[in-house]
């Protein structure tokens, strides 16, 4: 006889383990117990030395589908004479390091009962099991105990208990678990907060509403959407008027994929993403019959299916596809409480769909592109937070790096693991920032971790960064501020596992350089601690310095003049379409006179002022914009690359600028330009005889350019990586900032 004690760490809390192995324990007679702590799983079982050896064979072999173990620590001790298997109540430790669960789309198990008349969860809108159902979005402390979520106000009923203690039933400690008896439930009120109706009447009114061509709030997993019929262009159009949007596309979810092959075009592997556990947004192709305001004038939209009962119920009833925007005012953080949404989403949608599951913390949707032939996520959010990413090392310290201003993320790192954040978004105002705030204390709190050092931009103006000095300053922690593309690269060194040193291609809007000036098309010489400058694009001036990012026009204007000085004025005249000759000679005296003019080698910025050039775009909407309307309008089979120099370092593009003003077809002008960008970096590749090249930066969320990066460099010896697990773009920049500490 012996005993044996198995601590396991990961994901190993609300996926079923204890059941898993309690079923085992007693199919094996073995005798001891299970219990979940604060730092995961413990487990101890006493039985003939054959026996504890299949136990751990099987233990391994068929632990739960959801569960993820990255730790196992196994010891043999003397047996003390346990007379049953038992689950124990859970225990809390000092140590934490249990793995929390993101949310999880509705399993096929709960999809067939909520549509099964003779089951007692028939169409209710909170079925869930222990394979699927919020987790992130509910839990408020660990352990990841019933009473640690926000569903602890609703006391079970006797048949939700009995099937939450049996070891053998599929809900068993599935801490949402609920009933129509005893669970939460919908009720729709009136923009004006006024109660309409309650449960199935609730749906029903709902569903009405939507074929009426109004807007309805619905409250989800991690906060609101806004939903509207996607093939009604009025209502698509009112809701952008409402959300104060003009252009930016709206997600739109299907009711299932036959549904969604009927408007748009995903391929197989985007398929295989839609239908994933995660339920990301994926940006694919579109087809016909999606109301054209959804995604004006681009190729691609955000399609996504039903993650949560709630929507599967309402896409039941509603027979077409919908806008499932997130519920907030244009710039503003996602409403997730049901007062806030009744006073702010009041003036945007007609009703206002509520239940009363309160929603701890905000988690919006996901989105994933595939650049390159890989699946890249644009924003990780919901699905994927806050599961962690292992670093290639350990960290020297525990760290806390707060990433940048736009799409902002932040992240704790410990040891090899670093836990990325929701998507917090534009922290730019004091709502965004205070959203921002509470986010880092209650990740702070729910990982109970105390940061030896703060990593933020180097940007002074960064609201993230003013913010990471007080905070340095106030706990007395240490903060080092790193540059912004060193940590973009390092974030794709990072989630790649490479060590030692590699080529990286940084390439984005804006970032704030060490020499002051704004960078954007670097291509930077990195290890884990420090970097080199070697290559940058030629730079050329921001007339108008922020202004200029939404008016691509003055990039355009500024390209002219590095090319042609003066004459720049009488080109743009002849070239851009609608744009007057005051305030283009306006702009040459600012550009002259270098007023309010920052010098830049932005990539970003450089598709900018190309979208302009073609006359795609003078005035940009949406950050991105100008940039996605070029790829839009690239041509796989062109060829073709425009010439451009390299001296002392940098990269001169106005041979290429010259070529693309002749070119009369627009679309050979937009292919080749980005066939010209790659071409720069295969260049740059041979002239530094590095063999690893990283891309990362939001321009890296290019397919076209990413694509053709990639058949540039095929065949050499050179590796290409990309990001698969973080954005390239500012989203994934925490993740780089922590990397910064490696002890490589
Ligand atoms: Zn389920
Ligand atoms: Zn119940
Ligand atoms: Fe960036």
């Amino acid at each position: 006889m012996i005993r044996l004690r198995v601590k396991l760490k990961g994901v190993v809390q609300g996926v079923g383990f204890r059941p898993f192995v309690y079923n085992l324990a007693r199919g094996l007679d073995l005798k001891g117990f299970v219990r979940n702590t604060s730092s995961g799983l413990t487990l101890e079982v006493e039985g003939p030395k054959d026996k504890i050896e299949k136990f751990l064979l099987l233990l391994n072999k068929e632990k739960p589908p959801l569960a993820y173990v990255y730790s196992q620590q196994v010891e043999f001790l003397e047996p003390v004479g346990y007379k049953d298997f038992l689950i124990l109540e859970s225990e809390k430790t000092e140590e934490r390091d249990v793995l929390i669960l993101p949310d999880i789309a509705t399993c096929e198990d709960c999809l067939r009962e909520l549509f099964d008349p003779e089951d007692r969860r028939y169409m209710y809108p909170f079925i869930n099991c222990t394979n699927c159902g919020p987790r992130f979005t509910i839990v408020e402390d660990l352990p990841y105990d019933r009473e640690n979520t926000t569903m602890k106000v609703f006391p079970m009923c006797s048949e939700c208990r009995r099937e939450y203690e049996d070891p053998k039933d599929r809900r068993f400690h599935a801490q949402p678990i609920a009933c129509p008896k005893c669970g939460p439930w919908i009720t729709l009120f009136s923009s004006g907060g006024k109660l309409l109706s309650e449960r199935e009447k609730a749906l029903e009114d709902t569903v009405r509403a939507l074929e009426e061509g109004k807007i309805v709030a619905v409250k989800g997993i991690g906060g609101f959407h806004l939903l509207c019929d996607a093939t009604n262009e009025e209502s698509v159009k009112l809701l952008r008027i409402r959300k104060k949007r003009s252009e930016k596309p709206f997600a739109v979810m299907f009711r299932d994929i036959k549904q969604l092959k009927e408007f748009a075009k995903p391929t197989e592997l985007e398929e295989a993403l839609l239908l994933s556990l995660e339920r990301p947004i994926v940006l694919i192709e579109k087809g016909k019959g999606i109301a054209e305001s959804v995604a004006p004038s681009l190729k691609r939209i955000g399609a996504f299916l039903p993650y949560s009962p709630l929507h599967h119920l309402i896409l039941h009833f509603f027979p077409k596809p919908v806008v499932a925007t997130s519920g907030n005012l244009s710039e503003e953080p996602i409403v997730k409480d049901n007062g806030e949404a009744l006073e702010k989403l009041s003036d945007l949608a007609d009703y206002i769909l509520l239940h009363n599951r309160d929603i701890k913390r905000r988690c919006d949707d996901s989105v994933v592109k595939v650049v390159g032939g890989v699946p890249t996520p644009i924003r990780r959010s919901r699905g994927y937070t806050p599961l962690p990413l292992f670093l290639p090392g350990r960290l020297r310290k525990k760290v806390l790096a707060v990433g940048g201003m736009l799409k902002n993320t932040f992240a704790i790192g410990v040891g090899d693991k670093v836990f990325l954040s929701q998507h917090v978004g534009d922290v730019e105002n004091l709502s965004t920032l205070e959203v921002f705030e509470e986010n880092v204390k209650d990740f702070l709190h729910l990982f109970k971790f105390h940061p030896e050092v703060i990593v933020c931009d180097l940007h002074p103006r960064y609201e993230t960064s003013r913010w990471a000095e007080k905070f340095s300053e106030k706990e007395g922690i240490p903060l080092i501020k790193i540059q912004h593309h060193y940590a973009h690269i390092l974030s794709c060194m990072a989630e790649n596992n490479l060590k030692g040193e590699v080529l990286g291609v940084a390439w984005d809007g804006t970032g704030y350089g060490t020499d002051g000036t704004i960078w954007g098309g670097e291509f930077l010489l990195c290890r884990y601690g420090s970097f080199e400058r070697l290559y940058y694009l030629k730079t050329f001036k921001l007339v108008g310095g922020e202004k200029a990012v939404k008016e691509p026009f003055r990039v355009a204007l500024s390209l002219l003049f590095e090319a042609f000085g003066e004459e720049g004025i009488e080109v743009a005249l002849k070239r851009l379409n609608g744009v007057n000759e005051k305030k283009v000679e306006g702009i040459y005296r600012l550009w002259k006179g270098s007023l309010n003019s920052p010098q830049t080698s932005s990539v970003g910025r450089c598709f900018d002022g190309i979208a302009s050039l073609l006359n795609l775009k003078h005035k940009v909407s949406y950050e991105g914009q100008a940039a996605m309307m070029v790829e839009d309008l690239c041509d796989p089979a062109e060829e073709g690359v425009y010439p451009f120099e390299i001296r002392e370092g940098k990269i001169d593009w106005r041979p290429a600028l010259l070529a693309l003003l002749e070119e009369k077809d627009k679309v050979k002008a937009a292919s080749r330009f980005v066939n010209t960008l790659a071409c720069m970096v295969s260049e740059v590749v041979k002239l530094t005889g590095l063999e690893r090249v990283c891309l990362s930066g939001g321009v890296m969320q290019n397919d076209y350019l990413v694509s053709r990066v990639k058949e540039f460099l095929k065949g050499d010896k050179i590796k290409v990586y990309t990001h698969q697990r973080i954005p390239p773009n500012d989203g994934g920049l925490a993740l780089g900032q922590v990397a910064h500490l490696l002890e490589i």
